[in-house]
């Protein structure tokens, strides 16, 4: 027997009505490339992204192109996230720091018709579009050179009070965005309206990042880094206040967004966090942080350290959570379950530090050589996922082995669960240390050093070894003003691991080299003191 409800399509149009509708005060703060602060409201907001979806139109983009988006975190881009679907086309959205040719190769393989520019972008483009044209470029937030469009012109339109495309069917795409390419190639993930609106509604959920209608929100991650980890979705969904800060992201501009607009809820990177702990430790109590009541942390693991200097030092709290680009991105979120209330204060923090439990419908397993791996705390195998917000192809159908016989995707990630479901990344599949048979984690390793008071920054990588088959080697940033020894380092984790996971070999580096999303690029480490290995 069917049930009796009306079907109601999960659409991103849905969330922007109800937006304009409901909430259409809240507030959207935007920092341009010149610095100056906007203020618009969701009530503003909306017919501006239906006339960007008219405009779209009129300029002949059909429904069903992919238009490229080469922006920051700016009022114009929120604009084309609801505006180029409802023109019925999919937004993709394109990140600045990759190379011309890997942007020409992902605009190419996306077949992306017209690309929405920021001014302060053109150079990046002018490099892409040697190797790759648009059929239109559009370009917000400064001048249109010849031969361009200005963005603000293709909005001269009237307000067709309804989108051009009338968004009846939630399993349409609606973004495209790459993977980074950490491991291999990007791949095209293409995420439906449903995945995007199901996963909107998980991050909004009370134990999940708990947004309402009193937050101000300011999502740190880039608008081009999967979707802004959903907050462009779950803001204007639930009414919270959205404030974007445009292509400022040193701490000091951060700061003076935080305070000013009493932000409630904000995301980044832990090197985001890292830069603003250094800048408040410098003077503390000088920032009026006291409407700040979550720091989430994301796309690489949250250092125990980092979450305990916050909070002890200027009473912040830092929640984190696990992802990808294949999942909307949110899997998981590292929230304390009320059973752990009374732990004790090391138990609770080390909690914390691991990835967390999934958040509503989406369902994970791991595995080890084709077993399930049981849910002990202990033992490791690649974490497999599924469910409504869980990529089901790539764009092209390239990287097929990804996807099991029986439905789940392959994260790549190995990690163990706890009997609660809570994960702890141990590694990345092709990070992951294979020492005489048997598995080191190259990421426990990596924050033992990075708990060092003399460590800045600390990567683990593999080794070929002719006796072990691979040895791990550390290669470490030291603190300005600290000299610590190889020696002085093995004999500090020595008091948490075996012998046989200690580093054979620690090499202080300048810096880590990272991708174009602030990961730790170890192939680059790999190449340098192990003869290759990259994949
Ligand atoms: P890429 O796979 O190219 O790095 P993604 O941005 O999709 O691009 O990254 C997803 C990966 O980032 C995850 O598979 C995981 O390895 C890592 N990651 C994301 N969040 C966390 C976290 N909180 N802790 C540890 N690793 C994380």
């Amino acid at each position: 027997m069917q049930g009796l409800m009306m079907h109601g399509a999960l659409t991103l149009g849905a969330i922007l009505d109800r937006a304009e509708r409901i909430t259409p005060g809240s507030a959207v703060v935007s920092r341009g490339s010149d610095r100056a602060v906007h203020r618009g409201t969701y009530g503003e907001l909306a017919p501006r992204a239906r006339r960007l979806a008219a405009g779209l139109r009129d300029l002949g983009v059909p429904a069903d192109a992919r238009v490229a988006t080469l922006m920051w975190n700016q009022r114009e881009h929120l604009e084309a996230y609801y505006g180029v679907p409802a023109r019925g086309a999919v937004v993709h959205t394109l990140n600045p720091r990759l190379s011309p040719a890997e942007l020409a190769h992902i605009a190419d393989h996306a077949e992306d018709e017209a690309i929405i520019v920021d001014a302060s972008l053109l150079e990046v483009l002018g490099a892409v579009r040697s190797r790759r044209d648009f059929r239109h470029v559009i370009v917000a937030g400064g001048d249109a050179p010849h031969g361009t469009i200005a963005y603000e012109d293709l909005l001269a339109t009237e307000d067709p009070g309804a989108p051009p495309v009338a968004q009846d069917d939630e399993l349409a795409a609606a973004v495209l965005c790459y993977t980074s390419g950490t491991t291999g190639n990007p791949k095209g993930v293409l995420y439906s309206h449903r995945s995007l609106v199901l996963h909107a509604m998980g991050l909004a959920m009370a134990d999940s990042f708990a947004i309402g209608e009193a937050d101000t929100v300011l999502p740190v991650v880039p608008m081009f880094h999967v979707n802004a980890w959903g907050l462009p979705f779950a803001c204007p969904m639930t009414g919270a206040g959205l404030v974007l800060p445009g292509r400022f992201l040193d701490a000091q501009s951060l700061l003076e967004l935080l305070t000013a607009e009493r932000v409630t809820f904000t995301a980044g990177v832990p090197t985001v966090w890292l830069a603003l702990l250094e800048r408040l430790d410098e003077a503390p109590g000088t920032h009026d942080l006291s409407a700040l009541r979550c720091m989430l942390v994301g796309g690489s693991a949250a250092p125990m350290g980092l979450i305990e200097a916050f909070e002890r030092r200027h009473g912040l709290y830092v929640l984190q959570g696990w992802g990808m680009t294949e999942m909307c991105p949110v899997g998981s979120i590292g929230r304390l379950p009320v059973a752990m209330a009374d732990a004790p204060a090391e138990d609770r923090l080390a909690y914390r530090a691991r990835q967390g439990q999934p958040v509503p419908f989406v369902e994970i397993r791991a595995r080890h050589e084709g077993g399930a791996v049981p849910w002990d705390g202990a033992t490791m195998g690649e974490l497999e996922v599924r469910g409504p917000t869980v990529a089901s192809a790539y764009l092209g159908g390239e990287g097929a082995d990804r996807f099991t016989d029986d439905g789940w995707f392959r994260t790549g990630d190995i990690v163990t669960i706890d009997p609660t479901g809570c994960i702890e990344i141990t590694d990345r599949e092709k990070d992951l240390i294979k020492s005489g048979g048997e598995w080191i984690s190259s990421v426990a390793l990596e924050n033992a050093l990075m708990a060092h008071p003399s460590v800045a920054e600390a990567a683990v990588i593999a080794v070929p070894d002719p006796r072990w088959q691979e040895r791990p080697l550390a290669c470490v940033v030291v603190r300005p003003g600290h000299a610590p020894t190889p020696e002085e380092l093995r004999e500090r984790l020595s008091a948490d691991f075996p012998s046989w996971w200690l580093p054979d070999r620690v090499e202080f580096v300048d810096e880590i080299p990272r991708t174009a999303t602030g990961k730790f690029k170890k192939s680059v480490l790999r190449d340098r003191f192990a003869g290759g290995g990259a994949p």
